[in-house]
């Protein structure tokens, strides 16, 4: 018997004349993630990709997970190959599903035929199959509204296929269909979920982490770039851009008024962030921010450190609750890290009484203390990238 993995298409069905521009980067992101694993046919057909094992050693198990994260499937299942006629499809049936109804108590069994040339209809499959099951396990219990199992056959073009369940996929649009957006990532618990839902409305991600060394210590810095390794799980392999900021924290320090530390630093984020997303091709900046979190993320504070962008910026936490955003930290397993607790640029110098209704032309008077070139210039200059993968090691 033979065991195959099943990926149906979320929203990209609707795309129209899209569509096959949206397939095929699926096809790429599941070959590429199949090629980590073992020997694997991947190909599309009817709004659905089909994972093939190409021996009877390869790990279903984790091919079944690595499809589970990729985005652009709504459902995942695994399911058993049968020829397509019904003395076939109940041999499969006989044997395949007893382990996946063990401890069940009640069931459901239905059917679909995309292939109309297939001599039963539906209902007609579906009552067949749950009398094979019935026969395997009298003491079962036919419910349609509530069943512990739900066994489908589906009859397709080439073969039918029997399931029990169907996993959620990851949802989404497929990675890179909308763009590439550059991640500012920090140490914390949002910027993690902000590229993490960016990345699922289909953007591929760059990222870009800030530091300040000697303010900010290298164990900071290997922990996020442990949090963009969780997010390649589902983000593919990132890029992840380092940038120092000791220079222009100091000179801000010794020549700003310490209520504007913190929005001073944050446009020469916005400012550098710009830059690095020219160089990396992303058309958009994704931040962490959420209205009113802290004093930097009031409108009015927002709204002053957006004017020193030249690009759009993506904040796609901002309506959200800290639990909200926890939740998601939780889901893509980023959360456990974040709350490590080491230092981040922005706790560096922090002013005791930070401004939350800022003025612009007040920041920028703030500003023209500073060698504002020069300081954009050597923080520039002292980038450097590594890229961050999943199966790495
Ligand atoms: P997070 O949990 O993501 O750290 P936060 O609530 O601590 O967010 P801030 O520290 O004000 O908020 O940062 C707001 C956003 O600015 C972050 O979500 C992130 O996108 C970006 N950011 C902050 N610090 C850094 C940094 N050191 N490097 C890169 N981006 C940063
Ligand atoms: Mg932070």
């Amino acid at each position: 018997m033979k065991e195959i993995i099943l990926c149906k298409y979320g929203e990209i069905i609707l795309k129209g004349a899209n569509r096959s521009r949206f397939e095929s980067i699926l096809l790429r992101e599941v070959r590429r993630r199949a090629s980590h694993i073992g020997k694997f046919d991947v190909r599309a057909a009817q709004s659905t990709l089909y994972i093939t094992p190409l021996s009877d050693f390869e790990d279903m198990d984790e091919m079944f997970e690595q499809a589970k994260h990729v985005f652009g499937f709504v459902g995942v299942s695994r399911a058993a190959v049968a020829e397509k006629s019904m003395e076939d499809i109940c041999r499969v049936a006989r044997e395949y599903l007893p382990p996946y109804l063990a401890g069940a108590k009640r069931f459901r069994a239905e059917a679909k035929r995309s292939d109309k040339k297939f001599p039963l209809k539906s209902p007609e499959i579906g009552a067949e199959i749950g009398g094979v099951i019935l026969s395997m396990r009298p003491d079962l219990k036919v419910d349609l509204d509530h069943p512990d199992v739900t066994v489908r056959v589906e009859i397709r073009d080439t073969a039918a296929y029997i399931h029990a369940g169907q996993d959620r996929g990851a949802g989404g649009v497929p990675l890179g269909s909308s763009g590439r957006g550059l991640l500012l990532l920090s140490g914390g618990i949002d910027s993690p979920v902000a590229g993490y839902m960016m990345a699922r409305r289909g953007l591929a991600l760059d990222a870009l982490y800030f530091e300040s060394i000697p303010y900010t210590s290298d164990r900071a810095r290997e922990k996020v770039a442990s949090l963009a390794r969780i997010m390649t799980e589902y983000c593919g392999p990132i890029r992840m851009h380092v940038i120092s900021l000791t220079k222009i924290q100091e000179a801000i320090r010794d020549n700003c008024e310490e209520d504007y530390f913190t929005l001073l630093l944050r446009r020469f984020m916005m400012r550098l962030s710009c830059r690095m997303a020219e160089r990396c091709g992303a058309s958009a900046l994704i931040t962490g921010e959420s209205l009113g979190q802290v004093a930097s993320q009031t409108m009015a504070a927002l709204t002053v450190t957006e004017a020193a962008a030249d690009r759009l910026i993506f904040r796609p936490c901002i309506g959200m609750d800290k639990e909200e955003i926890v939740r998601t930290a939780r889901h893509i397993g980023t959360f456990e890290t974040s709350i490590l607790p080491y230092e981040d640029c922005c706790t560096v110098f922090t002013p005791r009484h930070p401004k939350t209704q800022p003025v612009l032309e007040k920041v920028i008077a703030q500003e023209e203390k500073l060698d504002y070139d020069t300081l954009l210039e050597e923080a520039w200059e002292s980038r450097f990238s590594m890229v961050v993968s999943q199966f790495e090691g």
